[in-house]
């Protein structure tokens, strides 16, 4: 294929050479040790508490699992108030759990859950908030927890997108009641298949590793219905591996973030969007929004990059609350919901991934400036 052939990704995880990977396999052979709390998932939760500057942390064979013990670990029930402007596994994870979504509109400016519109889906029945860092950028977390208090809810954040997302200098996974974290190839760090839940103290997690773990506190005590949450040997040493570059790899993130900002600011139609002022942003995603006064609709622009190779994403369009096991809840309707479905039907996410040459972001900024 002639290099401006070749398909450009809305992202593409980034991969050390292969021989650094071979002596961690070589240990795990060595040792025969494949799973259930090895040498390389006990170091790999202590290098990302350290990294991340947070208390505790407990791996997971992915960020869904993780959603899903989060909330059993709290015992959450009845109802949860949650965005639907997110990936379809934040609703899924109250699903699977029997619990149901009531969908709150977002803020427009930050595309997350919108704190003053919260209150008013309160009914007896809600026992916590789902917020979600949407593109990493935080949440209200002090307003958020503010009403959390004033009605006695739980709150559990889908991080999926904030690793490594400071806010006011603080790690953003310091907030609400737990974390969670994604670490899906798709994801800023990735471990293949992963994810995590970040606990503030040591009980939570000893509950949740209990969990993750069949409900096993011993050879013969099971004190839960547990499930297999576990992340396996080969993943916890990827994960190590990949910390090494994390830097470097969020360091070309914010150059390809500067660069797109820097060519699309004087593009009549396109609206970049920016984290707060006092964050540490992790560029894990580029959204643009492409508004009425632009030549061509979102889906026209959106085409236009697919036929020159180029596959961006409408990350989220469709909202989660148009799945067909959602759309028939009354707070899924889009009266309900007109921040969200505006922004739905007008994102689009370009590449964003360090692997991004200049000369590829160069061939998209271009398309989209003579379309
Ligand atoms: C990726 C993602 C998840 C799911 O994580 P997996 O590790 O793929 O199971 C959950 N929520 C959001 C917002 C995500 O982006």
């Amino acid at each position: 294929m002639k290099p401006d052939a070749m398909p450009i990704y809305v992202t593409q995880p980034t991969l050390p050479p292969l021989e650094e990977f071979l002596p961690y396999l070589q240990q795990i052979w060595d040792s025969k040790i494949l799973t259930n709390g090895g040498q390389f998932h006990q170091q790999l939760e202590q290098a990302l508490a350290s990294y991340l500057g947070i208390p505790y942390i407990s791996l997971f064979a992915n960020g869904t699992l993780a959603l899903m013990t989060a909330l059993q670990s709290l015992r959450i029930s009845g109802e949860v108030i949650t965005t639907p402007y997110s990936f379809v596994a934040t609703a899924h994870s109250l699903l699977w759990n029997g619990i149901k979504p009531v969908f709150v509109d977002i803020d427009p400016q930050t595309f997350n859950l919108d704190p003053a519109k919260i209150e008013a889906a309160i009914t007896p029945q809600t026992t916590a908030i789902m917020p979600v860092h949407c593109y990493g950028h935080p949440c209200d977390v002090k307003r958020i927890q503010k009403i959390a208090d004033n009605y006695g809810l739980k709150v559990i954040y889908d991080a999926a997108h904030a690793f490594g997302v400071k806010h006011s200098g603080s790690s953003i996974l310091n907030h609400g009641d737990l974390s969670v974290l994604s670490f899906h190839a798709t994801k800023v760090f990735n471990t293949f298949e992963g994810g995590a839940i970040i606990s503030p103290d040591a009980k939570s997690k000893q509950r949740i590793d209990h969990l993750k773990n069949f409900g096993f506190v011993d050879e013969v005590t099971v004190v839960a219905p547990g499930i297999n949450g576990k992340m396996s040997e080969i993943n916890a040493a990827f994960g190590l591996l990949q910390l090494k570059t994390i830097d470097m790899a969020l360091a070309r993130r914010m150059e390809i973030d500067t660069r797109y900002r820097a060519e699309l600011a004087h593009v009549r139609g396109i609206d970049c969007i920016c984290p707060a002022p006092d964050v540490t942003p992790n560029h894990a995603y580029f959204p643009i929004l492409v508004k009425p006064e632009f030549p061509l609709s979102r889906d026209q622009l959106f085409m236009t990059l697919r036929e020159n190779h180029i596959y961006a994403r409408r990350y989220f369009y469709p909202l989660i609350s148009d799945f067909p096991m959602y759309r028939g809840m009354p707070s899924a309707a889009s009266a309900n919901l007109p921040n969200a479905s505006r922004m739905a039907s007008q994102v689009i996410c370009l590449p964003m991934y360090p692997g991004l040459s200049t000369a590829q972001l160069e061939q998209i900024v271009q398309l989209i400036r003579t379309a």
